[in-house]
């Protein structure tokens, strides 16, 4: 039954819903274009010689700002906006845990977001740690893993606050960026997130499962500010050698969301 507790975007279309006097987006596989709001990034940093593709973008230096609020609502964000060659690595909910994945991400020197199901920190809080002691920032995908759109104000907060003030005494602060599952979301969803204190909610371009890579709509590479959904599988090795070899291919450097939207 693990996968169907994915956050498994399919090949489906993107299905419309109207709930709760707000636009629900079913992002099945990520959101509608027209909902998607796009930050852009300052000048590229400088370089001397030749950098380790891996190492380009220098750890904890912040390169843009996640966009502004608008009408108390944070954005949401499928792709960064940018001229710059980097990518953005993300990996959802957290069944799965295998110490082998500690160093796999300690070697890629990739800086993942992972946006993490409190119910599955909750069984193993210490091993979301040592990824984060290796690059790894914590981010919020709910306490349960609903479907959001549609749902209450209340219930949806509950969903999103709980679980930031829950990881914010495990891992030292409150995660910044909410990522929906499955891809849904709606209006309320988008006022909660700020009003929990994050700073955009997240979706994605492309993903990763069983070793294969899969774009979104017609695309067949990476393009600069791509952000490709990865989870926390058995293939988790097969699934981050993809990306990472799909990335060099394509002449991108993976990069950590939070230098672009924390
Ligand atoms: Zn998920």
């Amino acid at each position: 039954m693990r996968r169907l507790t994915r956050c498994l975007p399919g090949f489906l279309a993107v299905l419309v819903l109207l709930a709760g006097g707000g636009t629900a987006v079913r992002g099945e596989s990520g959101p509608d274009p027209d909902e998607v709001t796009t930050v852009s990034a300052g000048a590229p940093p400088s370089h001397s010689g030749q950098p380790d593709p891996f190492q380009a973008y220098p750890v904890g230096r912040k390169q843009a700002e996640a966009p502004p609020k608008q009408d108390g609502k944070v954005g949401l964000v499928t792709r960064i906006k940018t001229d710059k060659p980097v990518m953005f690595v993300t990996v959802d909910d957290g069944i799965v845990r295998d110490p082998k994945m500690i160093d796999l991400i300690r070697d890629s020197k990739v800086r993942p977001a992972l946006f993490l199901t409190e119910q599955y920190v909750r069984q193993d809080p210490k091993f979301f740690r040592k990824l984060r002691e290796v690059g790894a920032t914590i981010e919020n995908h709910t306490l349960t893993h609903p479907d959001l759109a549609g749902m209450t104000y209340g219930d949806q907060r509950r969903e999103i606050c709980e679980t930031a003030d829950k990881y914010r005494p495990l891992y030292g602060e409150r995660p910044q960026l909410l990522r929906p599952p499955y891809g849904s979301y709606d209006d309320t969803t988008l006022r909660v997130a700020a009003d929990c204190g994050m700073k955009a909610a997240v979706n994605w371009t492309a993903l990763v499962e069983d070793g294969q890579l899969r774009f979104q709509g017609i695309a067949d590479q990476l393009y600069p500010g791509d952000i490709v959904l990865m989870h926390f599988t058995e293939n988790f090795e097969q699934d981050l050698k993809a990306v990472l070899d799909q990335a060099k291919q394509d002449g991108l450097t993976p990069a950590s969301l939070r230098d672009f939207l924390g």
